[in-house]
C-alpha cells in the first residue's frame, strides 16, 4: 500500500526518471481487475496522453501525481508502479503501461485495489483527493504542535482509539495501517489506547513520533515492506510489524504481537505498550 513515506519516495524517483520524456502509448485497463479504479473511461486514457510530455511528478498523503502538459496521471492506494528500461520485460498483466519515444516504459498493477486516475487538470473531484491535497503533509513545517493539537482536541477523536484517531477519516493523509504500527511503537502508546486518556507526555510523544518516525521511513527510501519505483525494498526496516511479529522487543525484551483490530492488523509490543 502506497502511504507517505512511499510517495515521496516514489515521486522523487518519477521526476528523477521520466521527467521530460515523450509519450508514445497508453494501453490501461488491460487486465481485468475488479478493485482497479479508474477515471471515466480508461480507454479514453490513450488519447488524453500520447504525443505529451511528462512534466513535474508530485505527491501529497499517499497520492502520487505526474502532470503531463494539460492532463494529470494520478495513483493511490495499493498500486505497484514499475519502470521498465528500453527492451527489458514488461509485465504480462497490467493495469496501465505508459510507453515511451525513447522505448522505456512505466507499467502501473493493482494488488489489493487502488486507483490509476487520468484527467485534465483541474476536472478531478475525487473525496480523498481533495481532502489529501489540501491538507499539510506531517513532513511539512506547517504541520506542527499547535496543528496537531487542533486536530487531537476536536470533540469527536476523544471516543477514538490510538489507532482510529491517526488512521481514519483522512485526518492525516497518507497515514494508514501500515506506517501508524511504528508511529505508535515509538510513542509507546498501544493502537487500542482510547485518545481521551492520554497524558499532554503521552500526546507530546505521539506527535513528536509522527513527524520523526515518517522521517526516517521517506528518508530510508521508504518501508523493507513496499516496493520503490525500480522495484527495490525500501531501506527502513519496521520495528512492529509482519516481519517481526511473534519475535522478543529488542528495547524490552517482551514479545511483539499481531492482533486483528478494526479491519485490518494491528502490532504491538506487549511490554512498551501496555494497555
Ligand atoms: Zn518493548
Amino acid at each position: 500500500m502506497i502511504e507517505l513515506p512511499e510517495a515521496v519516495v516514489i515521486a522523487r524517483q518519477i521526476n528523477e526518471t521520466i521527467y521530460g520524456k515523450k509519450i508514445k502509448k497508453v494501453v490501461a485497463a488491460k487486465s481485468p481487475h475488479r478493485f482497479a479504479w479508474y477515471y471515466e473511461d480508461p480507454n479514453k486514457y490513450d488519447d488524453l496522453l500520447a504525443g505529451k510530455k511528462v512534466g513535474d511528478s508530485d505527491c501529497f498523503g499517499g497520492w502520487i501525481e505526474i502532470k503531463i502538459e494539460n492532463v494529470c496521471l494520478s495513483f493511490c492506494e495499493g498500486i505497484n508502479l514499475g519502470f521498465h528500461k528500453k527492451n527489458e520485460e514488461r509485465p504480462q498483466k497490467h493495469q496501465l503501461l505508459m510507453e515511451f519515444g525513447d522505448l522505456t516504459a512505466v507499467s502501473a498493477t493493482v494488488q489489493m485495489y487502488g486507483g490509476i486516475y487520468c484527467y485534465r487538470q483541474g476536472q478531478f473531484d475525487n473525496e480523498y483527493y481533495l481532502k489529501a491535497k489540501e491538507k499539510p503533509s506531517p513532513l511539512s513545517v506547517e504541520f506542527d504542535w499547535e496543528y496537531f493539537i487542533k486536530i487531537l482536541s476536536s470533540p469527536d477523536i476523544k471516543v477514538l482509539s490510538a489507532k482510529a484517531f491517526l488512521a481514519t477519516n483522512q485526518r492525516i493523509p497518507g497515514l494508514g495501517n501500515g506506517v501508524l504500527q511504528d508511529i505508535l511503537f515509538n510513542a509507546k502508546i498501544h493502537p487500542k489506547r482510547k485518545v481521551s486518556t492520554f497524558t499532554g507526555d503521552e500526546s507530546k510523544n505521539l506527535f513528536d513520533s509522527l513527524k520523526s518516525t515518517l522521517e526516517k521511513m521517506a528518508s530510508r527510501g521508504g518501508r523493507e515492506t513496499e516496493k520503490d519505483f525500480f522495484g527495490n525494498l525500501g531501506g527502513y526496516k519496521t520495528k512492529v510489524g509482519k516481519n517481526t511479529a511473534g519475535t522478543n522487543c529488542r528495547k524490552c525484551g517482551e514479545v511483539i504481537k499481531k492482533e486483528t483490530y478494526m479491519g485490518g492488523s494491528i502490532y504491538y509490543c506487549t511490554g512498551c505498550q501496555k494497555l
